[in-house]
């Protein structure tokens, strides 16, 4: 993964711990993580954002979800600590009929059930595009889970451009007001990462459809900007872009023209 991400002249990327839509994980060779943390040091790889399985719901209501929720997340933050001091990414959940306010209660209960105040990752909410019952659309609803957890120098936010954008936050017309809402209702510190996705959708959609950067509803313009924001240009962007590897080169490549 880290030669694939320095051939596109990358110096951060995203993985998934195991199977995104969940399952087994595979074994981590100790070897290959030694090679990888060299490689990236050697390199000045960045912190990488490593992704939940988006099976994973913390907020389920059948029992035997939620149990799967936990001993994946635990064992994921175990995985991690193979590679110290970086970033894990969960979509907080759906709570599928319970009502947001249970929702929000059972994912602050899972956080702190497997948190552990000798870990070295973070773990990230990711804001959502409020598809179905997801709960994460309003920066209000990541504070009430935040606000709930003990340990919550372990916690932070990441920022979907394409899901805040679906989600009715226009950082198109208004980047600055949006992230001064975010810091006001989350605090900026809490914001850790990006991904910078364009969207298929106009602001408000609630629909969740990646685009590729400068192709979507959001354009070039205003991603580029994302990149440069003060408050947001030195933290970790992640595209998650419908593109094979050639296409994500390109976009970094445009993107760093832009940002230089
Ligand atoms: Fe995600
Ligand atoms: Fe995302
Ligand atoms: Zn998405």
């Amino acid at each position: 993964m880290g030669r694939t991400a320095l051939s596109l002249d990358a110096n951060t990327f995203a993985f998934f711990t195991r199977n995104p839509r969940g399952g087994k994980a595979k074994e981590i060779d100790p070897q290959d993580a030694a090679d990888f943390r060299s490689f990236a040091e050697e390199h000045g790889f960045a912190v990488l954002v490593a992704h939940a399985p988006y099976t994973l719901n913390a907020a389920a209501k059948d029992d035997r979800v939620a149990e799967f929720a936990r001993e994946t997340f635990a064992s994921d933050l175990e995985r991690m600590e193979c590679t110290p001091h970086q970033l894990y990414n969960f979509h907080p959940g759906s709570h599928v009929g319970q009502g947001a306010d249970v929702g929000i209660e059972k994912i602050a209960a899972v956080l702190n059930a497997v948190l552990d105040a000798g870990q070295t990752t973070t773990v990230l909410l990711e804001t959502m595009a409020g598809k179905g019952t997801e709960i994460g659309r309003t920066f209000e609803e990541l504070a009430a889970i935040i606000e709930r957890v003990d340990l919550d120098d372990h916690v932070g936010v990441c920022l979907d451009s394409c899901h805040v954008w679906d989600g009715g936050y226009n950082i198109v017309d208004d980047l600055d007001g949006v992230l001064e809402q975010f810091d006001r209702v989350i605090g900026i510190g809490r914001l850790r990462a990006v991904h910078l996705n364009d969207s298929k959708n106009p602001c408000g959609a609630h629909k969740d459809r990646h685009e590729k950067i400068g192709e979507g509803c959001i354009g070039f313009e205003a991603l580029s900007a994302m990149t440069r924001h003060p408050a947001l240009r030195s933290l970790p962007f992640i595209l998650e872009t419908p593109n094979e590897l050639d296409g994500y080169a390109d976009e970094i490549a445009r993107l760093r023209e832009a940002w230089s």
